[in-house]
């Protein structure tokens, strides 16, 4: 079993070196590296209540800021604003070294030049209209914001897959065709758009053509509290940030899509219609990077068919493929949700991962030959011959 592990943004894990930095902001990150003696803390002081980010003029989004002050040093959390603002912004520009930073500006860029010429035909997709967009009994379980609300309205075929009514048939209708009359205006341009990952030829940033403000309420006001609840081991209540496209499947597009994980925490996976045979994701267990090719155990096989409007939750750990779209047309829409603070935090752990499944097992087996181990010995004294 090989996987291709897709990979839309590289992680870059290593700041950067003295002699490539061109700029005082690379030589500051050394400097207060340095002089730093605290590491973060492994678990989020939830007393603490963070200082607000918002309103200043900040390469990374303010809420970033807010979750992670939670993590930084006891003796931190008394100096100034700006101070553990400049600790905190330190820590993420480690991720984001001078190429990144450029490619970051790119993008951004590319962006505007679509939003500035781009005509969208349903405006009322750009901002978050709740009622508008999702049925009922979504919208009472996020309002009751319970574990027990939310499975109430959810299956979980196999541990850590959830699935649940989320859109109206109306809000897949208009994505659908917002979605159709991009590409149309893409065809018409000529316009060379970027695909929405390295494995997917068909399919539409969402964010890159005015849809990034709606997707992040989405993600914060509707996805973070059910992960808050389902995937805290993933950083499920930390999701700072999102990736929204949708795929499209069919003969004439992609057909299938290899076995892989996702460069998310938390994956939403909703299919918007139309009409299609085939299609189905199957799942095949959660894995940490060291994991990611081991076998999979028979009770984390999940088949799953695609229902339109229906949602599909998961980890972005959990290795899963869509099988080919035999006939019709499938449309589904994609939001990674990641997490700066659990990635940050990812590098201090050593041990098992609680959610990868061939870390627990290897757990039980160590566990359980230990116990061997003990009873053995024990066996053994007794057995001796008293004297
Ligand atoms: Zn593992």
């Amino acid at each position: 079993m090989s996987l291709d592990v897709s990979r839309k943004d590289a992680q870059p894990a290593t700041p950067p070196s003295a002699g490539q930095n061109g700029n005082g902001n690379g030589v500051a990150v050394l400097q207060n590296m340095a002089t730093t003696q605290h590491r973060l803390r492994l678990h989020p002081n939830t007393e603490h209540k963070p200082e607000s980010y918002d309103g200043l003029q900040l390469d990374f989004n303010p809420l970033l800021f807010s979750s992670l002050e939670r993590y930084l040093p006891p003796p931190m959390l008394s100096l100034s604003r700006d101070s553990k603002l400049h600790y905190m912004r330190d820590i993420i520009l480690r991720y984001s070294p001078e190429g990144e930073r450029n490619r970051v500006q790119r993008h951004r860029e590319y962006r505007q030049r679509i939003i500035s010429h781009y005509q969208p035909l349903h405006r009322e997709l750009y901002t978050m209209h709740a009622s508008n967009f999702f049925v009922p009994s979504f919208l009472k379980a996020i309002n009751e914001n319970k574990e027990e609300t939310f499975r109430s309205i959810m299956a979980e075929p196999s541990p850590g897959v959830f699935t649940f009514e989320m859109f109206q048939p109306r809000f897949c209708e208009l994505l659908l065709s917002e979605v159709e009359n991009f590409e149309k205006w893409v065809h018409e341009t000529k316009f060379r758009i970027m695909r929405p990952n390295t494995m997917n030829k068909f399919g539409a940033v969402l964010d890159d053509f005015g849809l990034e403000t709606m997707l992040d309420k989405l993600m914060e006001d509707f996805i973070r509290p059910i992960a808050k609840v389902f995937f805290q081991d993933v950083g499920g209540s930390t999701l700072d940030s999102h990736h929204g496209f949708v795929v499209e499947y069919g003969i004439d597009r992609d057909v299938e899509l290899g076995f892989h994980v996702d460069d998310s925490e938390v994956t939403l996976n909703v299919c918007l219609g139309k009409q299609f045979s085939g299609g189905e994701l199957f799942f095949r267990g959660v894995r940490c990077d060291k994991h990611v090719n081991t076998d999979t155990q028979s009770d984390e096989v999940l088949d799953y068919s695609h229902v339109p409007g229906r949602a599909v939750l998961h980890r972005g750990r959990h290795r899963h493929g869509a099988r080919a779209t035999t006939s019709g047309h499938r449309v589904n829409l994609l939001l990674w949700c990641r997490s700066s603070v659990f990635r940050e935090l990812r590098k201090y752990q050593k041990d098992f991962s609680t959610w990868c499944g061939e870390c627990q097992r290897e757990k039980k087996v160590r566990q359980r030959a230990s116990i061997a181990a003990t009873k053995l010995e024990l066996l053994k004294r007794d057995g001796k011959p008293a004297t």
